[in-house]
C-alpha cells in the first residue's frame, strides 16, 4: 500500500498535491460512514473533502499534461485553478466527462461553495448517491488517467477501505477495481465482511477459521509457491476467505467449510453469502470473464515456480469436485 508519507522536518510537514488528495479521499470516506439519519451532519465535511479530492486530482492532472496549466493566468505564483476552471482545462486537454458525470460535479460545486460561504441545505438521500457516484468517478479517473499506477484503494487506509467496499455496492458499473483486482461490485463489501468474522461455534466448541494459505497441508509442503490471491474469493495470503469461497477448508471437519456437513452454530458469517439478484450478476459476469467466481482476475497472476502452480491448480480442483450448496 502506498499510503500517505508524511515528511516531518522541524515541525513542518509536507503533502504532495497527489498525496494531499489522497488524504481528502480518506477523511471524505470516514466522514460518510459517520454520518447517519440522526446524525447527518458529517456529510458536510464529506462533501467538501471529497470536493477538494476532486479539485485536488484534476489539478494533478493538468500538472501532468503540462505544469503551467494548474496557474490561473498560466504564471506560478499566481492562483491556481478552481475547479470549474479544471474542468475546462481538462477538456482543452481530451479529457471530457459524459454529462452525466459533469452535472454531477456542478452538484458538488454548489454544495461546497453553498457549505463554505452561506448555509447547509443538504438532502441527504440526494447526497449518498451523488457521494457514491462521484466516488465511482473517482475510480475510473484514476485508472483510466493513471492506467500504470495503482487502483485509488490503494491509497485508503484499512478503516477508509472497508467504507469504499461498502459504498461501491452502490456503483452503476457491475465490475470494480479493489485492492488491485476486478471484481463484482458487491464483492468488495462481502470479502471486507468476512473478515469479522474469525471463528465459528458448535456444541459450545470454537472453530478458528483457516486463512488462505494457512491449511495445514501447506505447513508439509513449504516449498510450494502459492498463488498471491485465493482464485475463487480473491483474498490474499492470511485474509479469511470471502462467504462461500471453495477453496476455504473447514477447521472441524478439513473438507469445503461452506459446504461441509458441519452444522455450525447460527452465525451472521452465513448471511453474508450471496442473494438471488447477486447470484444472478455473478453468473453475467462468469460468462464474460476468465478467473474465480467471485474475484474477476484482469491478468492471471503468475508464480515464478510453474511447478508449484500446478499443484495447487490440482489441490483447488479436488476441492471444487466437492461442491455443494452453500449452507
Ligand atoms: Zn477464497
Ligand atoms: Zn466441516
Amino acid at each position: 500500500m502506498t499510503r500517505i508519507e508524511q515528511s516531518e522536518d522541524n515541525g513542518r510537514f509536507h503533502l504532495s498535491m497527489r498525496e494531499n488528495a489522497y488524504d481528502s479521499l480518506n477523511e471524505a470516506l470516514l466522514k460518510s460512514e459517520e454520518a447517519s439519519d440522526t446524525n447527518p451532519i458529517p456529510w458536510k465535511y464529506a462533501v467538501l473533502h471529497i470536493a477538494q479530492t476532486l479539485e485536488l486530482m484534476f489539478k494533478q492532472r493538468l500538472y501532468d499534461e503540462y505544469p503551467l496549466l494548474l496557474w490561473t493566468k498560466l504564471q506560478p505564483g499566481t492562483h491556481t485553478v478552481t475547479l470549474e476552471e479544471s474542468i475546462v482545462r481538462l477538456k482543452y486537454a481530451g479529457i471530457a466527462f459524459d454529462s452525466d458525470d459533469e452535472n454531477r460535479l456542478k452538484q458538488t460545486i454548489k454544495w461546497r461553495n453553498a457549505i463554505t460561504h452561506y448555509n447547509v441545505d443538504l438532502q441527504i438521500e440526494e447526497i449518498q448517491t451523488c457521494f457514491a457516484l462521484l466516488f465511482e468517478f473517482l475510480t475510473r479517473f484514476q485508472t483510466e488517467q493513471y492506467p500504470e499506477e495503482p487502483d485509488l484503494t490503494d491509497h485508503l487506509s484499512p478503516e477508509a477501505k472497508t467504507v469504499a467496499a461498502h459504498v461501491m455496492t452502490f456503483f452503476r458499473e457491475d465490475t470494480v477495481l479493489f485492492d488491485g483486482i476486478r471484481m463484482h461490485r458487491t464483492w468488495p463489501a462481502k470479502l471486507t465482511d468476512a473478515q469479522n468474522y474469525p471463528s465459528v461455534n458448535l456444541n459450545e466448541e470454537t472453530f478458528n477459521r483457516i486463512a488462505y494459505r494457512r491449511e495445514p497441508h501447506w505447513q508439509e509442503h513449504l516449498d510450494w509457491v502459492p498463488r498471491e490471491r485465493c482464485h475463487d474469493c480473491s483474498c490474499r495470503i492470511g485474509q479469511l476467505h470471502g462467504p462461500g469461497c471453495c477453496v476455504e477448508e473447514c477447521p472441524r471437519c478439513g473438507g469445503q467449510f461452506w459446504f461441509c456437513d458441519c452444522n455450525f452454530d447460527e452465525s451472521e458469517l452465513w448471511g453474508l453469502t450471496w442473494t438471488d439478484d447477486d447470484l444472478e450478476q455473478d453468473n453475467e459476469a462468469e460468462k464474460d470473464h476468465s478467473g474465480g467466481r467471485y474475484g474477476i482476475y484482469e491478468n492471471e497472476p503468475t508464480t515464478e515456480n510453474d511447478d508449484s502452480g500446478a499443484k495447487l491448480a490440482e489441490d483447488d480442483k479436488t476441492l471444487t469436485n466437492l461442491a455443494g450448496q452453500p449452507r
